[in-house]
């Protein structure tokens, strides 16, 4: 594409016929020529035209070819616009070339060799191509990079309402435990406040009274004062599905840093908070290793350390797995390495010169709850996941996992060739299991056929209750025979296994059709049709066998 973008070349000749000469040569496609029969107009030129190259005759009257050059040279718009001297006289001229970079001058004399000529001008234009192209590339790369900026600006923006609307959802959470705990010393404190009514005539139980009292406010006193602090990111369970926040835990930081006074005062904001305990790593190194050794709920991090950086002990943290939030301290007011540690997965960043007892409990604060929200969130979403795709009893695949599972095989076999088989599995007279040692024995043996097909199949084919007492079974890239076999072994694992339940024994068997997937058009009831069929035939010959559907 570049090189369709034209290129001009300035020819300079005192002499017109050369000129005519010179461009009927140096025609070509995506080439302009431009010309000009004195320096004068050279000059004119070159302040109205973007040259990839100069051809200048040196000998000129007036203002000879070097003097032109030289005015070039003094102009920043025309100082890199390579020259090529076109002289008549043989001689050593070098003197002249000296301050013109390497490359973006040559000479040639006259008579010129055409073939010459036109390569050191193709060497030239293909040079002033590629400097076009890196141009453009710089210009876009700069356009990316502002854009860049722009959607950091707003991810930062974006985050911090978010975490204020974390804060206010465990406020109102935190509202809830708090009355709680409120709860019995208020009691005591109204209690106490009773008594000493009573006891108003009996000055000696007065002391006792107001004891009662001065204890319970100092129950009180103390939850207030554990509402102001940062709670640890765990909540202990309470009362069926509620959690309320577990007050006494510890929380550990990490405080990065290889100034002393620094660390001594982030230590002495942190000590100021009960509960919390300030741990120094000097340097890069330490903080590897502290890492490694121990769990904190917090990393404060300082961007330039004696071995490192802050984004060195990232790096260490995401190698390890670790979800312990990150705050970088940065040195001065800057902008950049804050919205890059931002982009490498710090949840918020400080600078230094502003780091107070007010904005650093703020930070430590959000951060800690933010992160205690989103471990519940995963976990709430795994378990969604876990429930949509599994089947609670056997911890198979459920019915729709399994269907979309094969809607998906089916489609890339069709697609890209390849075989597929799949299993229909109906355990034998599961009724009677049922009937004679009750439901739960029933769940039981669901449970250990499922493990015995799991251990004999592979990895690779997915596995899933189809029905009540049915399994489907996926194989890729497997056939009839294959199949046949996997499942033969699989049918005398579970004839010989044997199944116990409050003591009873008893066996039980399985019948299992078999289908294999044979052109494009088989859709996916189809398969599962021929598979039943198959299955049919097993019970109808008796149980305990396999079929494959012909
Ligand atoms: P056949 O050999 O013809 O398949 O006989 P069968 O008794 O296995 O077949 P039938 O379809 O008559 O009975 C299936 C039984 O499986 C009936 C149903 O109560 C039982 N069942 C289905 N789901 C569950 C379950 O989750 N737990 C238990 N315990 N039983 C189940
Ligand atoms: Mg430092
Ligand atoms: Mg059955
Ligand atoms: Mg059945």
């Amino acid at each position: 594409m570049q090189s369709m973008q034209t290129a001009k070349i300035l020819l300079v000749d005192d002499r017109s016929e050369n000129l005519l000469a010179l461009e009927s040569l140096l025609e070509s496609p995506g080439v302009e020529t431009v010309t000009a029969t004195s320096g004068n107009e050279a000059l004119t030129h070159m302040l109205g035209h973007d040259f990839a190259l100069v051809l200048l005759d040196v000998q000129m009257p007036d203002m000879d070819g070097f003097e032109t050059a030289e005015f070039m040279r003094s102009r920043d718009t025309t100082k890199d616009v390579p020259i090529i001297f076109v002289s008549a006289v043989n001689q050593d001229h070098n003197y002249i070339f000296k301050g013109y970079e390497q490359g973006a001058v040559d000479y040639m004399f006259k008579p010129l060799d055409e073939y010459i000529l036109k390569s050191k001008v193709q060497i030239f234009l293909n040079l002033y191509r590629q400097k076009k192209a890196y141009e453009q590339t710089t210009l876009e790369l700069s356009r990316a990079v502002d854009e860049l900026q722009k959607a950091n600006k707003t991810i930062v923006e974006q985050q911090k309402s978010v975490i204020e609307e974390e804060r206010l959802k465990l406020l109102l959470q935190m509202a809830g435990a708090t009355a709680h705990e409120m709860n019995q010393p208020l009691t005591a404190l109204l209690g106490g406040i009773d008594l000493i009514n009573l006891h108003l005539q009996d000055p000696e139980k007065l002391p006792d009274d107001l004891r009662l009292v001065k204890d319970a406010g100092k129950r009180i006193e103390n939850i207030v004062r554990k509402i102001q602090n940062v709670r640890r990111v765990e909540t202990v369970p309470y009362v069926s599905n509620n959690s309320i926040i577990n007050f006494d835990q510890k929380i550990k930081i990490l405080s990065v840093e290889d100034s002393p006074e620094f660390f001594e005062l982030l230590n002495r904001i942190i000590k100021k908070n009960p509960g919390m305990q300030a741990y120094n790593a000097p340097d890069c190194a330490a903080a590897r290793r502290m890492i490694e050794e121990e769990d904190y709920d917090l990393i404060l991090l300082d961007h330039v350390l004696p071995d490192g950086n802050a984004f060195d002990v990232m790096e260490a943290l995401r190698q390890n797995n670790s979800p312990t939030p990150v705050i970088v301290i940065t040195g001065h007011a800057d902008e950049v390495t804050a919205s890059q540690a931002i982009q490498a997965g710090a949840a918020d960043y400080l600078n230094k010169k502003e780091v107070t007892g007010e904005s650093l409990h703020q930070s430590i604060n959000n951060i800690l709850e933010k992160q205690r929200l989103q471990m519940e969130i995963r976990a709430a979403m795994g378990k969604m996941a876990e429930m949509a795709t599994t089947d609670e009893l056997t911890k198979l695949y459920n019915r729709r996992y399994c269907t979309e599972a094969l809607e998906r095989d089916i489609a890339r076999t069709s697609r890209y060739g390849g075989e597929l088989t799949v299993c229909l599995i109906d355990l034998d007279n599961f009724k009677k299991i049922n009937d004679s040692y009750g439901h739960a024995a029933g769940d039981v043996v669901l449970t250990e056929v499922a493990k015995l097909l799991t251990k004999n199949m592979r990895t690779a084919d997915c596995l899933g209750r189809y029905g009540g007492e049915e399994f489907l079974a996926i194989l890729p890239n497997t056939n009839c025979d294959s199949t046949a076999l996997v499942c033969e072994r699989f049918r005398k694992a579970v004839a010989n296994h044997a199944f116990a339940f409050n003591e009873v024994h008893f066996q039980i068997t399985v019948s299992i059709g078999i289908a294999q997937m044979e052109d494009n058009r088989l859709s996916m009831t189809d398969l599962i049709n021929r598979a039943d069929q198959a299955l049919y035939k097993a019970k109808e010959a008796g149980r305990n066998r396999i079929e494959v559907y012909t």
